[in-house]
C-alpha cells in the first residue's frame, strides 16, 4: 500500500488491510475514509472489519462508497464535504487504486484552489486526470472571455457595480430579457460568497467551501467582468471612476455594492478577532473559528452582540447564539455555560409576530437578554468587553470566554460620499421601482439601498427581476412596469433541525411563501430547516444567480410611472 499526499492534510492510497491501520495511526493520520463499496473483490476486507480495526487504534473511519469516479455526483460530494468538516486532519482516503479517493478530494476543492494545482497533485499521485479536467472549472487565466482587458473610456449599455448577490442576479435577469445588451459588471474580488451560509459554517453544518464559488463560475456568459473597484459615481456624466482613475460609461447604471462592515468602530476588536475567543460569523475568515470555539467551550460565559440597525440579516446575531446553545444543550454542557445577548436595539426581532417563538428559545437556553446595550470595546487577552447602555448613559464591563460580535454597518464610503446617496448615505431609490429618485438611468438594489426592507439575499432575489424589468423598460423607452413589495426573509436557525422562517415586506407585513397549513413561519419548523440547509444554497447558485425567477416574478406596478420619473 503506497500513501500519496495530495496536500499537507490529505493523502490517498490503494486498498489497505486492517493490520495496516496501526502504522497509519503512527504516521499521524486521524481519519480514514473508504470510497470502495463492499464486496468488489474477494481479497477486500469488509468495511465493518476496517472500522473495527480503525477504532482500536483511535482512528475515525468513514465509509463513503462509490462505484467509480464518474459516479461522484453533487450528493456524494456534499457528503464528502460534510465528512471533511467533521473530521480531524490529516485524512487518508482509499479505494482500489486511490483514483476515486483522489477524485473526491479534487472535486471538493473545485473553484477553491487553482485547477492547475489540483491536476498536478492528482497526477503526482499517479492517477490520470483526463476525465477530471472536464469537471474542474478553468482557472481565471484560462477564461479571457469573462475577464475584460480594461480600456479607458469603455462604454456599455448597462454597467453593474458589484458582483455579489444583487449584481450577478440582475445581470442574468437583464440578459434573459434582452441577450443583445452589452453588460459589464465591475467587481474587484475573485470569489463570490453565499453569505447566508456563513451562519451554518459557524454552526458546524456547512463547510466554508460550500458557501464559495470562483467569480468566473458565477459571472453570466456574455457579461464583461471589469475586475476593479469603483471609486466614484459621476451620474451627471453617465460614468463611474475606477481605482486607476479611468472611467467607464453607461446608458444605465445598476448599483449593488453591498454594505460596509465597520469592524474598527469597536475599540480593540480588529486586534483580537479570530483569537482569544473573539469571533464573528459576519466574515468567512472567522465563521469556522465560531464553530471551533463552540466545540471547545465546556463552561464559562458566552456573549453574543447585535449593533444598531440597519445591518444585513438582522437575525444572524441571534442565529449564531441559538445554534451554539443547541450544541451545548446536546452535549449536556449548557447548564455550565452562562449565555447573554446584548442588543443595541429595544426588541428581540423587529416584526413582533416572530418574537414569541424566539422568546421560547431564549427561555429554553436560559439566555440573559439585554437591550439598548452597544458593544464599544474589547480586550481579547483580558477576556473583557464593554457596552454603552441607553445611548451612553453608562458603560458596563462584561467578562467572556467566547464573544460573538456582529459589527456595526453602514453604506460603503464611495456611496456615502456620492451624488447617489440620501442623507443617511444609502443609494436613494424608489421603494417600488428601485429607480433612483434623482437620476432616472440609475437603479439600485441590495444592502446599499435606501429601501426600508430587511437587508437580505431573499430581498435581492425579489429585487433583481424588478430592476431587470424596469431597466429593460427604460432602455426601450417604455413606462416602468415592475414593482417590489419589500419582501425579505430571515430563516432563524433556532436549533439544529428547526427554523423560524420570518418572511415579511414593507411595514412588517407578513408575506409567507407557503400556506400556514404547510409551513407556519411564526413557529419553529423542520420543513423550514430543510429549506435553509438543503434547498436555499442551490436556489441561490442555480436559480437566482442564473436569472431563473422561480417564485420571484416581478409584481406589476399599480400606477404606471412614466419612463424617467419616480
Ligand atoms: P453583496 O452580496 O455583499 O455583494 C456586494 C458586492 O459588491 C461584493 O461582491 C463586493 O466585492 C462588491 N463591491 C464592494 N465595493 C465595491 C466597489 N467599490 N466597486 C465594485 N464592487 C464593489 N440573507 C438572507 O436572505 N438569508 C440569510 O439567512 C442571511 N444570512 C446572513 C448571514 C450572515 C452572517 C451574513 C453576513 C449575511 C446574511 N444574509 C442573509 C444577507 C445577504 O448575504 C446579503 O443581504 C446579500 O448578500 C446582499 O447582496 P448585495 O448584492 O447587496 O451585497
Amino acid at each position: 500500500m503506497k500513501i500519496k499526499h495530495l496536500s499537507k492534510d490529505h493523502a490517498v492510497s490503494g486498498q489497505m488491510q486492517p493490520d495496516d491501520l496501526r502504522a497509519i495511526a503512527a504516521l499521524g493520520f486521524r481519519t480514514v475514509i473508504c470510497n470502495r463499496p463492499d464486496n468488489e473483490d474477494d481479497a477486500q476486507p469488509h468495511s465493518s472489519a476496517m472500522a473495527e480495526a480503525a477504532q482500536a487504534v483511535g482512528l475515525r473511519f468513514v465509509h463513503l462508497p462509490v462505484n467509480s469516479p464518474d459516479d461522484i455526483d453533487d450528493s456524494s460530494l456534499a457528503k464528502f464535504n460534510d465528512i471533511m468538516a467533521d473530521s480531524e486532519a490529516p485524512v487518508l482516503a482509499y479505494c482500489r487504486s486511490g483514483m476515486r479517493a483522489a477524485t473526491f478530494w479534487a472535486l471538493s476543492k473545485n473553484g477553491i484552489e487553482a485547477t492547475a494545482t489540483l491536476i498536478k497533485a492528482v497526477e503526482s499521485a499517479g492517477h490520470s486526470t483526463d476525465k477530471l479536467r472536464e469537471r474542474l472549472q478553468p482557472d481565471v487565466a484560462d477564461t479571457p472571455t469573462t475577464t475584460a482587458s480594461r480600456s479607458p473610456k469603455a462604454s456599455y449599455d448597462v454597467v453593474i457595480v458589484g458582483g455579489g448577490a444583487g449584481g450577478i442576479a440582475t445581470a442574468s435577469s437583464i440578459l434573459k430579457r434582452n441577450p443583445k445588451l452589452n453588460v459589464a459588471i465591475i467587481e474587484p474580488t475573485e470569489e463570490h460568497y453565499y453569505q447566508p451560509g456563513w451562519t451554518m459554517v459557524g454552526g458546524g453544518i456547512f463547510t466554508p467551501q460550500k458557501t464559495m464559488r470562483k467569480m468566473t463560475r458565477v459571472m453570466p456568459k456574455h457579461v464583461t467582468w471589469i475586475k476593479d473597484s469603483v471609486t466614484a459615481f459621476n451620474p451627471d456624466a453617465n460614468s463611474v471612476a475606477l481605482s486607476d482613475n479611468t472611467h467607464i460609461g453607461y446608458q444605465v447604471l445598476v448599483a449593488s455594492p453591498g454594505i460596509k462592515l465597520n469592524w474598527d468602530a469597536i475599540d480593540g476588536l480588529s486586534d483580537t478577532l479570530g483569537s482569544n475567543g473573539v469571533t464573528s460569523n459576519y466574515s468567512i475568515r472567522y465563521a469556522p473559528y465560531t464553530w471551533e470555539l463552540v466545540q471547545n467551550l465546556r463552561s464559562g460565559k458566552a456573549v453574543f452582540t447585535q449593533p444598531p440597525m440597519p445591518i444585513k440579516c438582522a437575525g444572524a446575531p441571534q442565529k449564531a447564539m441559538y445554534l451554539s446553545c443547541n450544541h451545548w444543550e446536546r452535549q449536556g454542557r449548557l447548564k455550565d455555560i452562562k449565555v447573554s445577548f446584548h442588543n443595541a436595539g429595544p426588541v428581540l426581532f423587529g416584526v413582533s409576530d416572530y418574537v414569541p417563538a424566539l422568546e421560547s428559545y431564549v427561555k429554553r437556553y436560559h439566555i440573559d437578554l439585554n437591550f439598548k446595550q452597544t458593544l464599544v470595546a474589547v480586550d481579547g487577552p483580558a477576556k473583557k468587553a464593554w457596552f454603552d447602555v441607553n445611548g451612553g448613559e453608562k458603560r458596563i464591563e462584561v467578562d467572556f470566554d467566547m464573544l460573538h460580535v456582529c459589527p456595526a454597518q453602514s453604506a460603503p464610503d464611495f456611496v456615502r460620499n456620492s451624488a447617489l446617496a440620501n442623507e443617511a448615505g444609502w443609494i436613494e431609490v424608489s421603494p417600488e421601482t428601485l429607480q433612483h429618485t434623482r437620476f432616472p438611468n440609475v437603479f439600485g438594489l441590495g444592502d446599499a439601498c435606501s429601501t426600508p426592507n430587511a437587508k437580505t439575499a431573499a430581498a435581492v432575489r425579489k429585487q433583481a427581476p424588478v430592476v431587470a424589468q424596469n431597466v429593460s423598460d427604460y432602455l426601450a423607452q417604455r413606462p416602468l412596469t415592475a414593482s417590489y413589495d419589500g419582501y425579505g426573509s430571515c430563516p432563524l436557525t433556532v436549533e439544529r433541525g428547526k427554523v423560524v422562517l420570518a418572511e415579511f415586506g414593507y411595514g412588517g407585513k407578513l408575506l409567507p411563501s407557503a400556506p400556514a397549513w404547510l409551513l407556519d413561519g411564526t413557529k419553529p419548523s423542520r420543513l423550514a430547516w430543510i429549506l435553509k440547509a438543503d434547498l436555499l444554497p442551490s436556489i441561490y447558485f442555480d436559480a437566482m444567480l442564473k436569472g431563473r425567477e422561480w417564485f420571484a416574478a416581478p409584481g406589476k406596478l399599480q400606477s404606471t410611472k412614466k419612463n424617467g420619473s419616480n
